[in-house]
This record gives C-alpha cells, structure tokens and sequence, in this order.
C-alpha cells in the first residue's frame, strides 16, 4: 500500500512540473503539489524530483548561487537566468554554427548546454523607472 501511495504522489509531482512551465523551484513545486494532495512532505517532493530528474523524465537546472529549478520540457534547450529576479527563460540556440566552428578545431560537439546569466525584461523595465 505504501508503494502505491508513494507511486502516486511521483506521479503528482510529474504532473506538476509538465503543467508549470516556468522553471519552478523544490519549494514551489512543494506548494503546488499540497494543494492537490495535501498529505505531501517535502522530503517526498525532493526525493521524487531527484529520481524523476534522474529518470530523464524532466530536467534539473543548477543555478549558481540560487536553488535548483526544475523543468518539463526535456528537449535540449538552453536557459536565461536573470540575476535581479530568478527568473528562468527557455531559449534556442544554433547548436549547428558553434559545432562548426569547434570542429574546425578538432573537437567534436555532442551536447550543448549554455547558462546566460542577465537582466529580464520586467526587471529592465523597473530599472528605467
Ligand atoms: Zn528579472
Ligand atoms: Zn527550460
């Protein structure tokens, strides 16, 4: 029964972060889930985020200097962090034109993973006010 139990809330914490694509963090993901099921430790939600991550079934993004986000769209992509406020943007990058001109240099790319670190719009916006 506990098994069943502990399969269910995994699946709760899947369900979550697939429907907040924002690049939530343990402890929102936490708050979204105990709205669902109010029965969820923390413990619960970190252990299955790890795992899941772990799975392949969605995506840990380290945050130098902040808490790992976590992210349910797993197909390679990059991310924009804003410094001011945390907030976590989705991007596309050419992957073709950086691998060629690598390759010039003998090195062959498999994976491409760039972190920018910088200013959001909003926060921008509330600069020039
Ligand atoms: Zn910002
Ligand atoms: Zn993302």
């Amino acid at each position: 029964m506990k098994a069943q139990r502990y399969s269910k809330q995994r699946e709760l914490v899947l369900r979550t972060v697939k429907d907040h694509l924002t690049h939530p963090t343990a402890l929102e993901i936490y708050g979204l889930t105990r709205e669902k099921d109010p029965t969820i430790s923390m413990g619960t939600v970190y252990r299955n985020l790890n795992l899941l991550a772990e799975q392949g079934k969605i995506l840990q993004i380290k945050v130098p200097g902040g808490a790992d986000r976590f992210d349910g769209i797993i197909e390679p992509h990059n991310h924009a962090v804003c410094t001011k406020c945390g907030m976590v943007m989705d991007y596309c990058f050419d992957f073709e034109d950086l691998s060629r001109s690598l390759e010039k240099s003998g090195f062959k790319c498999e994976e491409l993973n760039i972190t920018v670190r910088g200013t959001c719009k909003n926060c921008l916006t509330k600069a020039d006010e």
